[in-house]
């Protein structure tokens, strides 16, 4: 019901919209398109924002409050204005402002762009904590690379994928506000001068060989009922005043704009690698670029308000997202130690007491290192840093363990080997006051692994922050439907506290209840039938089972799990077609690194064996397979309301956290995974009976590793995977070329890194038993009620309030 607030409102924000469309974008409204609604739209909402932004940023100096900053070389943000005008609380005020212009809200929100800004589960957890922080009202600045072109788009051919390039800003971006006035200087090369300032006391001044200007892109961060703004500040390169340049170039016009291209070029692209090591120099400026930017930043505010560095660690929190800022750890002393002659010991402790460090992954070949000979050419001052810090570090060390050289290489920055190179994780971990693991198995994994050493050494600087998910894009604004269903259930304060949600527990033995939410699925779900009929031409029964895998294509998620187990279930259902099968869609989707063969080939298999299934007469509606391209934050937000079975079947222990697994189960999809990353703790929450867990521990898959011959074994043991496995590799899926995919099955009866043969048989019976649920529809949707009630602790709020409390030592005022 529209009360005359809501309808005056709704004529401001419409007379709004249209003066921007008019005098911001010169469009006559008889010309404008979805796009340019959706411009003029957001700036009207904009406007919004900025007085509440204003004082937000004021309040926070006025009241000498700690500030957390956020570094991050990711963010994946996706679409805005749903999320702003949410937070803000005027969707249903925009849709009447847009009505009458004879405008569709949900046509203009699909005219924005994703901001692709990342590779996956990484980027989205910089998204939901910048959104967790500005709604729990803590200062924040996100730090980040505005890059001009995002994560890839994908598009698959005949199953094959193709990288096209992605250009979120070709039409602008209507929320972030250009500041060119606040940059500042990033040096890369040239040398480093050591003057002589008194009797005992030297100066290092670096002398760059070359400068490139990060310039400041500010997009404002609305929190929950827009009570508090905080600020994601990205950096564009700029490169050093042309005419310099050219000067520099002796006339040389050519040369000084190739100049400008290669500087300018820190900011063009994403590197397109997930958990997979990007080596290349033009990475490395990437991260020098925009940490020193963000440390010039803070210190410049810093300095502004208080007047003296050393109030640092009482007045700021940088959080390194993984290693990529690491060298801010060396930065931040250069800084204090170079530039404002604060002695070594103390500027260690002002640099120590500031940054703490988020640990991501375990995986060796994903461990960040830099050969000593680049980042000397590149970032000389610096390594002349770390060998400092190194050398006070082992001092330390080998004052506690005289005598232990294992321990002392195997903690030292440097890595001694074949060629010698600068350990990022050993560097953020030393300058760090708290390292955290992003889930309980992951964080003691770090103890038991990667940083076996270290703990033994500094027992208390491993800590734990379980990833969260923020619940207003991830629930209140993808599924409309259920958030309407929950606050009918337990009461609007579910809307501002996740932990309500528990008072749905005692709904799912209630029968009429359990209908609502199924019908709630059900709606969700035909609109995504129709998705995969327009994307993909399939026709897909509603009613059956959605069973989703959506996340990054990767051996250790193991998609090629869940294609054999397809293969399987085609099988059973050809040779028992009589039998009351569970009908079923395998949706998945996902992207491959552009260079990842194995993982494009896992698509493409996904692809022929979709062509083979679907177009099968004899499984009729029993089993669909649907690869939807183009995995992004916005097709997520379509798939997981409609999701009745979550896959998290990764290798245990090779997911950190994984942050899909939480979406979907807050969504009322019931899991089906491994006791990997953060699923162990979904257990604990949702209980045994509302999950499907299978598989090798992470002990057990270690044991086998050692047996060289556990592939075979395990093949050997399963006659229905060595059926699938000859069925693959035989070419049935693939006749225009049989042996496309001997290799790949080659590798499940040798090495098998990923157990896919080990877990293959208990992951078909784990399969059998979501079935069985199914048919038993009371039971399925207790189930779903439940994992909906129990998953409130999945909050990124919750996560945000842990870092806030134990790391950052911030206070939270809602
Ligand atoms: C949540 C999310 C991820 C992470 O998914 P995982 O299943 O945890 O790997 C990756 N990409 C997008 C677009 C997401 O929304």
């Amino acid at each position: 019901m529209a009360n005359t607030d809501t309808a005056q409102d709704a004529a401001a924000l419409r007379a709004a919209i249209v003066r921007k469309l008019t005098y911001d974008m010169g469009k006559s409204r008889s010309g404008a398109r979805d796009r340019d609604w959706f411009l003029a739209t957001a700036l009207a909402v904009r406007d919004r924002v900025i007085d509440r932004w204003l004082e937000a940023t004021r309040a926070a100096y006025a009241h000498g409050e700690k500030q957390v900053y956020y570094l991050s070389l990711e963010f994946l943000v996706g679409r805005l204005l749903r999320d702003n005008v949410s937070n803000l609380g005027l969707v249903e005020t925009l849709r009447e402002a847009l009505a009458p212009l004879g405008v569709d809200f949900d046509a203009v929100r699909q005219a924005e762009p994703d901001a692709a800004l990342g590779n996956g589960g990484l980027g989205r957890l910089a998204a939901c904590f910048m959104e967790s922080l500005a709604s729990l009202a803590i200062p924040a600045f996100g730090y980040g690379i505005r890059y001009e072109h995002g994560l890839f788009r994908q598009i698959l051919r005949e199953g094959w994928q193709h990288e096209y390039p992605e250009d979120w800003l070709q039409f602008g971006n209507p929320w972030e506000f250009a500041r060119p006035e606040i940059s500042h200087d990033i040096g890369f090369g040239g040398s480093v001068e050591a003057v002589r300032v008194s009797e005992d006391e030297m100066r290092h001044v670096w002398h760059p060989g070359e400068t490139v200007q990060a310039v400041a892109y500010d997009t404002p961060v609305v929190g929950w009922r827009g009570e508090h703004v905080n600020t994601l500040r990205l950096w564009s390169a700029r490169a050093l005043d042309p005419l310099k340049l050219e000067a520099f170039n002796f006339g040389d016009h050519v040369g000084a704009l190739a100049d400008r291209m290669r500087q300018e070029a820190i900011s063009k692209v994403l590197y397109p690698s997930d958990e997979s090591p990007a080596g290349q120099e033009l990475r490395l400026r990437q991260e020098y670029f925009f940490t020193s930017a963000a440390l010039q930043d803070l210190v410049r505010r810093h300095l502004r308000v208080y007047g003296d560095l050393r109030s640092l660690p009482d007045k700021v929190a940088i959080q390194l997202n993984d290693t990529h800022p690491a060298i801010a750890v060396a930065e931040l002393m250069r800084i204090c130690v170079d530039l404002h002659a604060i002695p070594w010991d103390e500027a260690w402790a002002i640099t120590r007491g500031s940054i703490s460090y988020t640990n991501h992954t375990l995986l060796p070949e994903a461990l960040e290192s830099w050969a000593v000979p680049l980042m000397e050419r590149l970032l000389p001052r610096h390594m002349q840093i770390i060998y400092l810090i190194n050398a006070h570090h082992l001092d330390s060390v080998r004052a506690a363990h005289a005598g232990d050289v294992r321990l002392l290489s195997s903690v030292s920055l440097i890595e001694e080997g074949h060629g010698r190179r600068v350990r990022m994780g050993h560097l953020a971990f030393v300058g760090s006051h708290k390292v955290n693991g992003v889930s309980a198995l992951h964080s003691d994994l770090l103890k038991r692994t990667v940083f076996r050493d270290f703990h033994a050494i500094t027992p208390d600087r491993i800590t734990n922050k379980t990833n969260g998910i923020t619940f207003r894009r991830w629930l209140q604004q993808s599924n409309p439907g259920l958030t309407g269903l929950l606050v009918e259930a337990v009461g609007p304060a579910v809307l501002n506290d996740a932990a309500r949600l528990e008072g749905l527990i005692p709904l799912a033995d209630d029968a009429g209840f359990r209908d609502r939410f199924a019908a709630v699925k059900r709606a969700n779900k035909e609109a995504m039938a129709a998705l995969i009929r327009q994307q993909l031409d399939l026709r897909v029964d509603p009613a059956a089972m959605f069973d989703v895998q959506i996340k990054r294509i990767h051996e250790y998620k193991r998609q090629l799990l869940n294609i054999l187990e397809t293969v399987a279930l085609y099988d059973a259902i050809r040779s028992q077609p009589h039998l009351d099968w569970a009908p079923r869609v395998k949706i998945f989707a996902g992207k491959a690194a552009a260079s990842y063969h194995r993982a494009k080939l896992i698509i493409k298999l996904a692809h022929d064996v979709a062509r083979v299934v679907n177009g099968d007469p004899t499984v009729r509606d029993r089993l669909k397979v649907a690869f939807l391209p183009n995995y992004n934050v916005s097709l997520a937000e379509m798939i997981v309301p409609a999701a009745d079975l979550s896959e998290q079947i990764s290798t245990a222990g090779m997911e950190a956290s994984g942050t899909g697994n939480m979406k979907l189960g807050l969504n009322g999809a019931l899991t089906i995974g491994t006791l990997d990353g953060a699923n162990v703790e979904m257990l604990e929450h949702v209980g045994a009976d509302n999950i499907f867990i299978f598989g090798l521990t992470t002990e057990e898959v270690e044991a086998r590793r050692h047996d060289g011959s556990h592939g075979a074994a395990a093949v050997q043991a399963s006659p229905r995977l060595g059926e699938v496995l000859e069925a693959v590799e035989s070419g049935v899926f693939s006749p225009d070329d049989a042996g496309r995919y001997r290799e790949m099955m080659a590798s499940i009866r040798g090495h098998d890194y990923f157990m896919v043969g080990a877990d293959f048989d208990s992951y078909f019976e784990a399969q059998r038993r979501a079935d069985a649920r199914w048919q038993d529809s009371g039971a399925w949707w207790r189930s779903a009620v439940l994992n909906t009630a129990r998953m409130g602790w999945f909050s990124s709020d919750r996560t945000i309030a842990e870092y806030a409390s134990e790391i950052w030592d911030v206070p939270i005022k809602r």
